[in-house]
């Protein structure tokens, strides 16, 4: 275990760190987590964003846009039993008194953003976690699924996949419920009493299919400004009705399956059987009915983005920090408010060095927005408006969401802002436990990770989805719980202000420190002479991909064939031509004297900003060509996580198409080489 002192601080660094006030944060937080601030109904929180960045000398304002939202208007699920009783699940958590956003009148109740008015009335199938082969799964076991309700426990995939699985295979409605096994306890009492779940907790949620493309469902790939041209959006939006359950709840649906069907443990996949006195059995039960009622209001709406800007001395370099300010209910203290609160501080930590005079060399936009919870809506507008000059300008996006929902620090990147990252933490002060800084608590958590360090790649279920389709790199970072931690109740009305206060981070030190360090990293990028980027690390990400390829190519029984069908060499050379091309760079950035020959600097500045450019195909995936970066994009059948070299992976695993497989590839190694091209020294 490390144990290192804390880095010393710059003059500037000082300024910023010690700009941070856990009392301050904290009523940030208590302001965002006392009104209602689902998408589209934010507006005055939106403006309050705007005008505190303004107040501390970020001129900002609000971009609005307009987009399909839909409201819930009345809702109801009902299990029916053979004998004619029925029993109605509760679709809103109990109110608690210690907790007052619980109690409050106007609580948002149970229900999935963009999901389908309907209703039915169907005996109901079990399908585990819904993933995709968990449906295979049933079928092989001979399960009829058609025109029943599907049941699924959330966990694995996004839920709008969930959902989207169910309709593909006949069925008619979709009940998502929590099952405690996946909390990080299960001991102690229940909240507000204890760590453990409230048992009435439920999570709300999109059930969008984010994996064809993100935002606004009617103006795919471009801006919802008014008078854009609309689709339907049929591609994205589900056409089955669907609600979510507490694990009260679901374990009443659970047992009444129990004995019909499959048994939970002969169905034989991981994750199935969770923590609920039921054997996790697939039904159906015979005459045993589920009654699913959803009546949603949609329409197209305002939504409104807080936008401030820091203008650099260099125009033509821009880093960008957001975090979505709309949550399902009242509270949402973790998400997204414990990140809004973080942002809010983040801009007076940099108004405290405005006022010394500072400028930074690059542009820095702070992005609150709105609409991230129905579909990444109100970023990905925003993205799509300013493509142009985001293509041209942007080094980075910085993305925090849940800024803390626990105490154990983690991050998805970009393989070329991971060690920079690293060196930020510790410069940051770790406020619990043993450790002195962030870094010794990372170190703690991931030093097995000798490939990565600990950092996840990019997917999607937040911010930077649509920054990476330009090519432009990203960073997620979050404090979370695990295992023996207090149960985090995500997208239920427990994510709250009191929660916060007594379980999550009582004095607000974890939000301090996630602070801190994402306006350092900030700071850095944005004001580094040399843009703080690590090629080594992204020429181990690109080694990566193709790591990753290969073990599926090599799964294949007819291998040699396969590689003389496809351009393995071609995608290697590729690959090491990268490499070179990423050592030979570092080692002309390392060149005594370069750091003082401004040319030389600024050259190597645009290298490192347009590199990343080079791996968009502007084509797109196959089928979803939306998704246009050629490194990552979301698992079509997860939608969270990541899937390296998305073209020739998912041509070879969907039906073995060879064809398309081998275009892909060429169009990968042209990418790679590009970027070679434009890293070239000399
Ligand atoms: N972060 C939200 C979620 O996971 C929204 C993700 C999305 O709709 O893309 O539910
Ligand atoms: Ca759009
Ligand atoms: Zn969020
Ligand atoms: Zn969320």
């Amino acid at each position: 275990i490390r144990d290192t002192p804390l880095t010393n601080l710059t003059e500037n660094e000082a300024i910023l760190s010690n700009a941070f006030d856990a009392i301050e944060i904290e009523t940030w937080s208590s302001y965002y987590t006392h009104g209602d601030h689902i998408a589209g109904r934010n507006k005055s929180m939106a403006q309050w964003t705007a005008d505190k960045f303004t107040g501390y000398g970020i001129p900002a304002s609000l971009a609005e846009y307009e987009v399909l939202l839909n409201y819930p208007v009345s809702a109801s699920v009902s299990l029916n039993y053979p004998d004619g009783s029925k029993y109605d699940a509760q679709l809103f958590e109990d109110p608690v008194a210690e907790d007052e956003t619980t109690t409050y009148p106007d609580s948002i109740p149970a229900f999935h953003g963009y999901s389908a008015t309907g209703n039915a009335t169907a005996e109901y199938i079990y399908v585990g976690k819904g993933h995709v082969d968990d449906f295979k799964r049933l079928l092989q076991l001979g399960v009829d699924l058609k025109g029943k309700i599907a049941l699924a426990m959330y966990g694995g995939p996004f839920r709008g996949v969930k959902v989207k699985n169910a309709q593909a295979n006949g069925m008619v409605g979709a009940i998502l419920f929590t099952d405690p096994i996946t909390d990080s306890t299960q001991d102690g009492a229940s909240y507000p009493d204890g760590p453990a779940r409230h048992p009435s907790s439920l999570q709300r949620g999109s059930v969008l299919d984010l994996t064809k493309y993100t935002g606004d469902p009617t103006t795919p790939g471009y801006p919802s400004k008014p008078g854009a041209k609309r689709t339907d959006g049929h591609e994205v939006l589900p056409q089955i009705p669907s609600l979510p359950i507490s694990y009260r709840d679901a374990t009443l649906l659970l047992q009444a399956l129990d004995g019909y069907g499959v048994s939970g443990k002969d169905v034989s996949r991981d994750g199935w059987v969770g923590a609920l006195n039921a054997t996790y059995s697939t039904g159906p039960a015979p005459n045993t009915t589920i009654s699913i009622s959803n009546i949603m209001s949609s329409s197209i709406t305002p939504i409104w983005n807080a936008i401030g800007i820091i203008n650099g001395t260099h125009a033509d370099e821009t880093i960008i920090v957001g975090n979505h300010r709309d949550a399902w209910i009242i509270g949402g203290a973790g998400d997204p408010n414990s990140g809004t609160a973080v942002l809010v501080e983040l801009s007076k930590a940099f108004g405290e060095l405005l006022k010394t005079g500072w400028k930074p060399r690059r542009n820095i936009v702070l992005c609150s927005w709105d609409a991230e919870e129905y579909g990444l809506v109100g970023s990905t507008e925003w993205v799509e408006e300013y493509a142009p000059w985001l293509s041209e300008t942007a080094i980075s996006y910085i993305n925090v969401d849940i800024a803390v929902a626990g105490p154990k620090p983690g991050a998805a990147s970009s393989p070329e802002l991971r060690t920079v990252a690293q060196d930020i933490m510790t410069k940051v002060k770790y406020p619990k436990g043993d450790f002195k800084t962030l870094y010794d608590a990372w170190y703690a958590l991931y030093r097995f990770r000798l490939d990565d360090h600990g950092f996840g790649n990019l997917g999607s279920g937040s911010d930077y989805t649509a920054f990476l389709q330009l090519g432009i790199g990203a960073l997620d970072f979050s404090m979370q719980g695990s295992r023996g931690d207090p149960v985090y109740h995500y997208h239920s009305n427990y994510d709250s202000y009191h929660w916060m206060t007594k379980y999550g981070d009582k004095d607000f030190v974890s939000h301090t420190a996630a602070g801190q360090f994402l306006t350092l990293l900030t700071y850095h990028l944005a004001d580094d002479a040399l843009i703080p980027f690590d090629l080594d690390a992204m020429q181990k990400g690109v080694e990566q991909w193709l790591r990753n390829f290969l073990i599926l190519v090599n799964s294949f029984s007819d291998l040699e064939k396969l590689q003389r069908d496809i351009n393995f060499s071609g995608l290697h050379n590729a690959q090491k031509n990268f490499t070179q091309a990423a050592t030979d760079f570092t080692a002309w950035t390392n060149q005594e004297g370069f750091r003082s020959n401004d040319t030389a600097v600024s050259l190597a500045n645009k290298k490192l900003r347009d590199f990343q450019r080079a791996f968009i195909n502007p084509e797109g995936l196959p089928g979803r060509s939306f998704y246009k970066n050629v490194g990552y994009a979301p698992d079509v059948n997860d939608g969270y996580s990541a899937q390296t070299l998305p073209g020739p992976t998912e041509a070879l695993r969907n039906g073995e198409d060879r064809v398309a497989a081998r275009a892909q590839v060429e169009i990968t190694i042209a990418c790679i080489l590009k970027a070679v091209e434009i890293l070239k020294v000399g």
